[in-house]
């Protein structure tokens, strides 16, 4: 993901497949040009790169400019009047082939045909690179088209927002829903993960789930899923990850308009953390971060015997259960440090002190995501 100014766009059409596209323009554009050389005219800013590769891959001689389109504002007073610029050379009985970035509205066709009418030019085609065809409106025939898109904003490989983004040689389209602050928040057992969670999804405003306490409260309630976890967890193991991911995924859908989550609990494995980033996916999401608590075992130990007087959960109050989930937790999911250090975002936290000050250095993270 890549931001720009103020909104943020996704990955759309590698260069790979750009490059695949200009092959196949190229192939189209010569078989049907034959041995004459055409003159592209390439129309300014967007078209500079979509040209340059273009013409480098043109198996015969041609002939290459550019024009631009000027607005004159103010003219008259709602509408922005439009003028190509820069044509200068006698195109009298040439073939010509206008080259486009892209083709939307069909608004800039309207100019390049009046201008082109009284050129005396032998044949004029058009050609793009991308076409949004549902936000196209005009009858003008477009000879050669590389790719249809969708009608969402694109930036990119001589496409700007505002500016930016021409520079990149890939094609990046925008991210419609809000930027979302989505979290692993990650310790072993008794590492004060929930207490934290419950500060930071007030300061925050993130959902925060729990998979340990969905569990709970599915087993509270006797239902099918509920007695399914409780074997697992009433001797600290691990409940089956299918089991697991179809449940993490029921709950992040029930809060669709969330700003953000906060997953607590949740992955514990790698498929976990794999089905975690599909599923963030699917909503134009990524997790920001894995945080993890970092706490001696012994200190642990005695925190979850002691949570066990009050809390009356079976699994804290037994020390040897206790060993055993912390144990589950450096043996199968250790390796989730590797898979969000691999992608930069492991960040390890002090997890002994006042809850107070856990609290600020979790905060310090999260605010230079
Ligand atoms: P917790 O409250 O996070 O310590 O979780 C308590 C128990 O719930 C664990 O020991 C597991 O049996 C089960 N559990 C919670 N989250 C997961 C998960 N992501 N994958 C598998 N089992 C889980």
């Amino acid at each position: 993901m890549i931001k720009l100014h103020d909104k943020y766009f996704k990955p759309f059409i590698s260069a790979k497949e750009i490059d695949a596209i200009l092959d196949k323009m190229v192939a189209d554009i010569s078989k049907d040009i034959g041995d004459e050389i055409p003159v592209f005219v390439g129309i300014l800013n967007g078209s500079f790169m979509v040209v340059s590769d273009l013409v480098k891959k043109y198996p015969k001689p041609c002939e290459v400019t550019f024009i631009k389109l000027a607005s004159y504002e103010g003219v008259k007073s709602t509408e922005d009047i439009q003028r190509l610029i820069g044509l200068t050379q006698d195109l009298t009985g040439r073939t010509v082939v206008i080259l486009e970035d892209i083709i939307d509205t069909g608004n800039t066709l309207n100019e390049v045909h009046r201008i082109f009418k009284n050129e005396n030019v032998k044949t004029l085609k058009i050609a793009t690179l991308f076409h949004k065809p549902e936000a196209y409106n005009k009858d003008f025939k477009l000879h050669y088209v590389g790719k249809e898109i969708p009608n969402k904003f694109i930036v990119g490989y001589g496409l700007d927002y505002n500016g930016l983004g021409r520079d990149i040689p890939e094609v990046y389209q925008i991210k419609e829903t809000q930027h979302m602050i989505n979290l692993v928040l990650f310790g072993p057992p008794g590492a004060g993960k929930g207490t934290q969670a419950n500060f930071l999804k007030e300061k925050y405003n993130l959902v925060h789930i729990s998979t340990g306490d969905v569990f709970r409260f599915n087993i509270k309630n006797e239902t099918a899923l509920g007695m399914l976890a409780k074997s697992y967890m009433d001797k600290g193991e691990l409940v089956p990850d299918q089991v697991t991911i179809d449940m993490l995924n029921a709950e992040v859908e029930k809060n669709a308009d969330a700003k953000g989550f906060i997953f607590d609990g949740f992955p514990r494995t790698n498929a976990q953390a794999e089905s975690l980033d599909k599923l963030m996916d699917t909503k134009d999401s990524q997790i920001n971060a894995m945080i993890a608590l970092e706490v001696d075992d012994d200190v642990l130990v005695e925190r979850l015997l002691k949570r066990g007087e009050t809390s009356g959960r079976p699994d804290d109050a037994n020390e040897s259960v206790i060993r055993t989930r912390i144990g589950e937790y450096y043996k199968k999911t250790a390796v989730l440090k590797d898979y969000y250090s691999a992608q930069d975002k492991y960040y390890g936290v002090d997890g002994v002190g006042s809850i107070e000050d856990i609290t600020k250095r979790l905060s310090a993270v999260i605010d230079n995501l």
